[in-house]
């Protein structure tokens, strides 16, 4: 049976990192939706070029998009075992996300909330432009995309307390604290 892990949080909360080396160490493949946009743009496909404009105001790309993009990386994938990362992040996707896990029988093994102070948050993705280059982690956007969080994505706290899937992580620290916050909130129910 396949399994899967959700990061949530804000944009700069650290969850690309973690994710990453959680998937390395646990045998999990990393599902970023952000860096498969993001590759789009960089080959210049058609969608790349739809979203663009999109990723770079710091707004969502639509759902339906994005859940296209999902379901086509999940069905490449024999006995999934991921964890998503920046996915989902509106009500819609979420519920979207639990019909496909239950059609393919995949059991969804916790959702880790890695949070962090807005004014840090600030802070580490202005730190991130500078060192990336990332187009959308410019003052203006970055503020954009932590309204869109708070407004489409926050409301996905609830929604996962309600299933009791939902483990809170303090996102302050170093790299390997965080890390192992991460690891003992799994251990009790990971495999
Ligand atoms: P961050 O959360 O740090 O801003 P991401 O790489 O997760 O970075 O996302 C970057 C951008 O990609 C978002 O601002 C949004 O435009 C788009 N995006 C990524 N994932 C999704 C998603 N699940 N739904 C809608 N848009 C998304």
């Amino acid at each position: 049976m396949g399994e899967a892990v959700i990061f949530l949080g804000p944009p700069g909360a650290g969850k690309g990192t973690q994710a990453k080396r959680l998937a390395a160490e646990r045998g999990y493949r990393q599902l970023s939706t952000g860096d498969i946009l993001r590759s789009h743009i960089a080959r210049g496909t058609e969608l790349g070029q739809k979203v663009k404009p999109i990723l770079d105001r710091g707004d969502l790309v639509p759902d339906e998009l994005i859940l296209e993009l999902v379901k086509e990386e999940i069905a490449a994938m024999p006995t999934p075992r991921i964890i998503f990362d920046g996915f989902p992040r509106t009500h819609a996707q979420a519920e979207a996300l639990d019909r496909l896990l239950e059609e393919l029988g995949v059991e969804l093994r916790g959702v880790l909330l890695v949070d962090v102070p807005r004014e840090e948050l600030i802070q580490r993705l202005l730190g991130r432009a500078q060192a990336e280059g990332r187009s959308d982690d410019n003052e203006e956007t970055i503020r954009k995309r932590l309204a869109v969080y708070a407004e489409k994505t926050q409301p996905l706290v609830d929604y996962y307390a309600r299933t009791g899937n939902l483990k809170a992580i303090d996102g302050l620290g170093s790299m390997d604290e965080v890390y192992s916050r991460i690891q003992s909130a799994l251990n009790h129910d990971l495999h």
